[in-house]
């Protein structure tokens, strides 16, 4: 399968890395640090799946690449736009475009600019960090989970299904990827703003009786809104797995934090911000999320200054 990667960053180039030594036909797309170092020394791959350096081809632009089978999209959300109308270039009538991002908006988005018969929609709980140009570090493993946007099995579904677990990807085929992206959102929505905020791992969340009320309360939000929205959630109980997922990944610093510490901009108006845009429309009040939303916004813009001691 000729598979391209739009966004090879952190995630990115680890389902690249995958694909490549599992031996697909992939290209990466990314920014030109990143591509210059692949392209000299190769992009070397850290932590859990071992150390190696892997060759897949890597470019700037997706004009340097033709017409694939399969592009994944990993840019952060803010970035969906463009990657949509960059990866036109690259699409024939059969092309499947997975996005494996986190954040509300992304399938809405790549539908509207490339077309919805060639969006699949999909979340993984794979970790990766990019360490610098040309190195990724592999954090964690979990489960990818795809789908089909009307929820049918089709053979293309399998397809990327078999082509991903071949290498080692651990993939599930779902009927319902708007419950399972939901429910991966509302984990989200309780963890990342206040980590950011905060500065702490995931862990350090339940250790303040009030943070955790704080949590709890934006999760409940974000359930509110999914509900009224006929989501069908796959998660029986969000509270409950909020805070197991802050104990299972104590030591985690989420990608928000993550985000905050290296000056980047912040997913948080596709997550937190997402929900109070929805609630507003549909009348659910949403203020824990409103007030997230405005501080992460203001911790971006007023970083901490260098300590001077
Ligand atoms: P990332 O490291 O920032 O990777 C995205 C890369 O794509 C960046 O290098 C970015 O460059 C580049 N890019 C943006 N627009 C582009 C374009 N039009 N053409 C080529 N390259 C482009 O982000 P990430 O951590 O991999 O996350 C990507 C998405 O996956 C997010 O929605 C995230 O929430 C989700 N996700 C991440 C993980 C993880 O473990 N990292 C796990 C699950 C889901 P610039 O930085 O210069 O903009």
């Amino acid at each position: 399968m000729k598979i391209a990667i739009l966004g090879a960053g952190a995630i990115g180039s680890l389902f690249g890395a995958l694909l490549w030594e599992s031996g697909e036909d992939v290209v990466l797309i990314g920014r030109k640090r990143h591509v210059d170092a692949i392209r000299s020394r190769g992009l070397k791959v850290s932590g859990i799946s071992g150390e190696r350096i892997v060759k897949p081809k890597a470019v700037t632009t997706t004009q340097e690449v033709g017409k694939v089978d399969l592009i994944i999209i990993s840019v952060k959300s803010y970035d969906t736009e463009q990657a949509a109308k960059d990866a036109l270039n690259m699409i024939h009538h059969n092309t499947v475009v997975l996005t494996i991002q986190n954040g509300l908006g992304n399938i809405e988005k790549l539908c509207e600019i490339i077309g919805g018969k060639h969006v699949v929609g999909g979340v993984t709980m794979q970790g990766s960090t990019l360490v610098k140009p040309g190195e990724i570090y592999h954090a964690g493993k979990g489960p990818t989970i795809i789908g089909e946007l009307n929820g049918e099995i089709t053979n293309r579904i399998k397809r990327i299904a078999e082509t991903f677990n071949k290498a080692k990807i651990e993939t599930q085929i779902t009927q319902n990827i708007w419950g399972i992206l939901w429910d991966k959102l509302i984990i989200n929505v309780g963890i990342n703003a206040l980590t950011a905020i905060l500065r702490v791992r995931n862990g350090e969340l339940l250790k303040i009786p009030e943070i955790r009320d704080i949590m709890i309360e934006a999760v409940k939000e974000a359930v509110n809104v999914a509900k009224a929205l006929n989501i069908k959630l796959e998660i029986k109980d969000h509270v409950r797995k909020v805070i197991e997922v802050a104990e299972a990944t104590a030591n985690n610093k989420s990608s928000m934090l993550q985000d905050i510490e290296k000056g980047k901009r912040t997913e948080i108006d596709y997550i937190n911000g997402a929900i109070v845009k929805l609630g507003k429309k549909l009348g659910i009040k949403t203020p824990v999320n409103k007030t997230l939303t405005a501080i992460v916004k203001a911790v971006f813009q007023f970083p901490l200054p260098a300590s001077d001691c």
